[in-house]
């Protein structure tokens, strides 16, 4: 079931450019209501039910309809995501919770390198090698067909 928004508990990212649900949805799905700065997903059949946006949604203020594989019938899970891990929160419909928490990051937060210190092979759109190789490859050069 795809996501949608928690009305009473979304604040608009307080009035941020661009909102975290709007951010992190890999299919552009989110959008801001300017008027009533409420989040909305635009197109619920589009939704890949990938959770980016419950995840991350500083409010609690997303959530997705989970399966009954893992959501139990009439269960919750929420996730409450901090700095170093992500804790989730099942409900299940007799009231009993349970909570799993796992880490999310093996480095301190704000330090990751874009590039992960690789450098450009080539800045050549067209060329066929990946952005780390060869170098990630363990290699100098890789075989290409020569033109
Ligand atoms: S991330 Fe949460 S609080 Fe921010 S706009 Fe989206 S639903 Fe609302
Ligand atoms: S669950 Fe994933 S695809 Fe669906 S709206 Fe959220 S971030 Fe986008």
């Amino acid at each position: 079931m795809p996501s949608y928004v928690i009305m009473e508990k979304c604040d608009g990212c307080k009035g941020q450019d661009k909102t975290a649900c709007l951010h992190i949805c890999p299919n552009d799905l989110m959008v801001l209501n300017k008027d009533t700065m409420k989040a909305y997903n635009r197109a619920p059949e589009m939704c890949w039910e990938c959770y980016n946006c419950v995840k991350i949604c500083p409010q609690q203020a997303m959530d997705v309809r989970g399966y009954a594989d893992f959501v139990p019938m009439g269960a919750s899970v929420v996730p409450l995501r901090g700095s170093e891990d992500i804790m989730w929160t099942v409900k299940f419909r007799n009231g009993s919770l349970k909570r799993f928490k796992f880490p999310i990051r093996t480095t301190p937060e704000g330090s990751a390198v874009p590039d992960g210190g690789w450098e450009t092979a080539s800045d050549d759109i067209k060329s066929p090698l990946l952005f780390t190789e060869p170098g990630s490859l363990g290699l100098s050069e890789l075989s290409t067909i020569k033109k």
